[in-house]
């Protein structure tokens, strides 16, 4: 997967703490080879690629994360907000009924997803949903959304192949009206390929009905070919929303990027499967992860965040004060003395300079500076819960094979581990001597 090729490819920039032009170049040419391998159209890639440059400049890497894992976040949050910018449920804001039009190549899933959204509307919003099918050219079409609707627990309004799709829509609409129908869903005749006759066909129904959504129905194993489809449809309606259908595929769904940057619509709902209530809202964080290839990626940027969203100095000198000091609170300790610049060697240097009291030279502080690094990175490698209970390192059944991971994971030796254990316990022992004033006092002090 992406992590693991862009681990590979940062191994040798160990220490290099901004992304800069001459290390984004390999880093981009993975993330551009996950997108095409996902699927997405090549004019999307690029452009989506100039903006994460662009982004990425100049990001600072923070913590233990190489540049490949904080280029991989910058990638995934750019992907999440290009995918999921713009309101996901259905617009229903008009004199009711509120009409929506559904648009999409034949197979793409329109008769399905407009039996789903009937049940979504039904269920989840409360409303009296009537449907109709303009597709003269298939008669099976029309017995299919009756068969559907009926299911979804909806009205079907009957129409025949040898009317106009135009006033199949508005006697369907006169209808609604008249019985206080809050929606009416159209569902349109398929197209295998772009048609001029049948785009200038649901033009034309568009224009009869003035639906509040037009909702571009399309499939997600449709890959590269999504873009030429999108680019016509854009052009023919005032697309307002897509659904993204047969997710439940095993596609890497780029079809979504490509889909989202051509319409300029929101993805508001995706299909994962054929039955009535495979519908979901759409998930871009998730997608995002999908389409990158990983799976883990959440934590990664969770991870991020965390180092970038700093604790506050004075909670921290509360939980001083009463003592709950864990591997956690050592852990943004860190964090907050980078965040506050100089301060950082004192970590290393604190017993000694306790006993001492003597000023550390800029060597010195060099040198603490990547201890520092190194302490944060094995910090960072341990779990949550080995944080919040460092017991369970310093004396638990398992502190061997889980001193070994950590080790592993931060890229050093277990003795490293050890001394940064051993440090915390005499901050601790330390700590319970002083009163009140709290390490941040003593660091500041010391700082001078
Ligand atoms: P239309 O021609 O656009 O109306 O497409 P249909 O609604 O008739 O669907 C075409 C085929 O795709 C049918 O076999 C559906 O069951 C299937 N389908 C539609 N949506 C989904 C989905 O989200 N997941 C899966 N697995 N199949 C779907
Ligand atoms: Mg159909």
């Amino acid at each position: 997967n992406l992590t693991d090729r862009l681990s590979r490819l940062v191994k040798t920039m160990r220490g290099q703490a901004r992304i800069t032009e001459s290390n984004v170049q390999d880093m981009l040419r993975e993330v551009r080879m996950a997108l095409l391998e996902a699927d997405v159209a090549l004019p999307v890639v690029r452009d989506f690629i100039a903006r994460v440059k662009e982004k990425a400049l100049g990001q600072e890497v923070v913590g233990s994360l190489n540049p490949g894992q904080v280029l991989v976040s910058v990638v995934h949050k750019e992907l999440a907000a290009t995918m999921g910018e713009g309101v996901a449920d259905i617009n229903l804001a008009a004199q009711p009924p509120a009409v929506i039009l559904m648009a999409g190549l034949q197979g793409a899933g329109k008769t399905t997803t407009t039996a789903k959204l009937t049940k979504h509307l039904i269920d989840k919003r409360k409303k009296k949903v009537l449907t109709v099918s303009a597709d003269v050219y298939r008669p099976a079409a029309i017995e299919q959304l009756k068969t559907v609707t009926k299911q979804a627990g909806g009205e079907w309004f009957p129409s025949e192949p040898n009317q106009k799709p135009r006033d199949i829509a508005l006697a369907a609409l006169d209808h609604a009206k008249r019985h206080y129908f809050d929606v009416l869903l159209v569902d349109t005749a398929g197209r295998l390929a772009i048609d001029e006759a049948l785009m200038a066909e649901i033009k034309e129904l568009h224009a009869a009905i003035n639906p509040v959504e037009t909702l571009f129905v399309v499939d997600a194993m449709q890959g590269q070919d999504a873009v030429n489809t999108a680019k016509a449809f854009k052009e023919a309606l005032p697309l307002t929303g897509v659904i993204l259908t047969k997710l439940d595929g095993d596609s890497r769904g780029g079809a979504a990027l490509s889909v989202r940057q051509i319409t300029g619509a929101p993805i508001k709902f995706a299909g994962v499967s054929e039955k009535i209530d495979g519908l979901e809202v759409f998930d871009a964080d998730r997608h995002a992860g999908r389409v990158l290839g990983m799976g883990d990626i959440v934590a990664l940027v969770e991870q991020v965040t965390q180092a970038v969203d700093l604790a506050d100095a004075q909670a921290m000198a509360e939980k001083l004060k009463t003592g709950g000091f864990d591997l956690n609170d050592f852990l943004q300790q860190i964090a907050q003395m980078k965040k506050m610049g100089g301060l950082g060697g004192l970590m290393d240097k604190l017993p000694q300079n306790m006993m001492g009291n003597k000023q550390p030279g800029q060597a010195d502080m060099d040198r603490a500076e990547r201890d520092m690094k190194r302490m944060e990175g094995i910090l960072r490698a341990m779990t949550a819960k080995e944080r919040a209970k460092p017991a369970l390192l310093m004396d638990g059944k398992t502190k061997a094979s889980r001193k070994k991971r950590i080790a592993a994971g931060a890229g050093v030796q277990i003795q490293d581990v050890n001394r940064l254990l051993n440090q915390y316990d005499q901050m601790q022992g330390m700590m319970k001597k002083m009163k009140g004033g709290g390490l941040m006092k003593m660091m500041k002090k010391l700082g001078g």
